[in-house]
């Protein structure tokens, strides 16, 4: 039994005065029946709890650290910068350089804008291309999240083509009614969207490799066929890679599949475990963005000098080594190879979804997951039972069937096997009765 005293006893704490307990969801455990574990530090693969626990971190705080934790560049970089001061609200050196670097990596990007998170990211490249192509709705995909702007918040109703619900109380109907739903890897759910709504469509926003409803890969043609969709439209294709930027390759997901969006937002590895996000693209949309053009978009904190010291040093260390992503895919598919393995001799249906280094095991028979009516059929009561017995053997992954699981490039083929093992007892302990 896993010794989590001090971690109930402060999550009782924590909802006497934050609201929840927790200041996002998921860190809840409510996905899996229980009650948060409190973290003390972090160092490179490792999490350890208030506890006393020790865990091998698959989580990467959903994704940020794929250097792992406190790497000591980026502690550095950041200790560096704080001596200078934390906040000056006027422009700086490091902010140009960061978006060089984003440049340099990214060469489908002519300009950048800061933000402070992923949710800012995608609310303002939607602001922008509403503004670019003077239309009013845009496209999303069921299953697909977007942070936690209003109208991205919003769930198909039946059927995909019916106009959107809101999926929380406090998002309108006004706001709904301007975001359409479509289903992933389904090309003629949109152009159905496009049918129903001529020229009113100003973008199709996409996570390039979905990671909200577990992984799921997009089909060989289904990213090219939105581009050409959206071109042949004139309405804009937004790559949400605030997941797969700096994740999959050096320039996203766009490289990755030889797909090339107007506009990309970005965030997680971006700020090095800082609180950043970004979006960018084509010069002659982004040029819109104000004080240059009319539209909109602020930030008090935005390129904020610690932020961008440990973005920028992150986004250096990956950009130095070009074998990086090859390592890291290396790493991922022993792992996901050796679940698989655990899998079929224990006897229990999964499908492993993978691209790069994120991955999804999904407790669900069916062959091929590739969209969310497919994941949403997985049994959540086995991944619970599942991801506790994993957690006791000290391997920290997601607290919901529905995320991600990431490799480090601090993790070591010692931790794959030691996760693999654990993998196979926990596995073992569902056939229990
Ligand atoms: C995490 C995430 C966001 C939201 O980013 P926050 O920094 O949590 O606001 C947006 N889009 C995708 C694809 C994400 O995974």
């Amino acid at each position: 039994m896993l010794n989590n005293k001090n971690s109930v006893r402060e999550f009782a704490r924590a909802k006497n005065s934050i609201a929840a307990g927790v200041n996002s969801p998921v860190r809840a455990f409510k996905n899996v029946n229980s009650t948060p574990l409190f973290v003390k530090n972090a160092d490179g693969q490792y999490i350890f709890d208030i506890d006393g626990n020790k865990y091998i971190d698959f989580v990467c705080s959903w994704g940020p650290m794929i250097l792992g934790h406190a790497h000591p560049r980026v502690t550095k970089a950041v200790e560096d910068a704080a001596k200078f001061g934390t906040s000056y609200g006027a422009p700086t050196v490091l902010e140009t350089q960061m978006a060089e670097q984003i440049k340099k990596m990214m060469p489908h990007v002519d300009l950048v804008r800061m933000v402070n998170s992923g949710t800012e990211a995608t609310m303002s490249a939607i602001r922008l291309a509403r503004a670019y192509t003077k239309r009013d709705k845009f496209i999303k995909f069921v299953g697909c999240y977007h942070g936690h702007g209003d109208s991205f918040l919003i769930k198909a109703g039946s059927g995909a083509i019916t106009l959107g619900l809101p999926d929380s109380p406090g998002v309108t109907q006004g706001t709904a009614n301007d975001t359409l739903t479509a289903v992933y890897n389904d090309i003629n759910s949109v152009e159905k969207l496009y049918e129903q709504y001529p020229n009113q469509i100003a973008a199709v926003i996409v996570e390039p490799v979905a990671g909200n409803m577990g992984v799921v890969v997009p089909e060989p043609k289904f990213l090219n066929d939105l581009r050409v969709l959206t071109s042949k439209n004139n309405s804009l294709l937004i790559f949400d890679e605030v997941i797969t930027g700096f994740r999959l390759a050096k320039g996203g997901a766009a490289e990755y599949f030889g797909v090339t969006p107007d506009l990309c937002t970005l965030g997680k590895i971006i700020g090095g475990g800082l609180p950043v996000g970004a979006y960018c693209g084509k010069r002659e949309i982004m040029q819109l963005v104000a004080p240059d053009g009319p539209v909109y978009q602020a930030g008090t904190l935005s390129g904020n000098p610690l932020a961008m010291a440990a973005g920028l040093e992150t986004l250096r260390i990956i950009d130095q080594d070009n074998d990086f992503y090859k390592k890291l895919e290396e790493k991922a598919k022993y792992l996901v190879d050796g679940f698989s393995k655990n899998a079929e001799e224990v006897g229990v249906d999964v499908t492993v979804n993978r691209v790069g280094s994120m991955m999804t095991f999904f407790f669900n028979n069916h062959k091929v997951i590739k969209n969310y009516d497919d994941a949403i059929i997985s049994d959540v009561k086995k991944y619970s039972k599942y991801f506790l017995k994993m957690i006791e053997q000290g391997m920290w992954i997601a607290p919901s069937q529905f995320e991600c699981m990431f490799v480090s490039a601090a993790h070591t083929f010692d931790d794959l096997q030691s996760a693999i093992s654990a993998n196979k007892i926990a596995l073992q302990t569902l056939l229990e009765k």
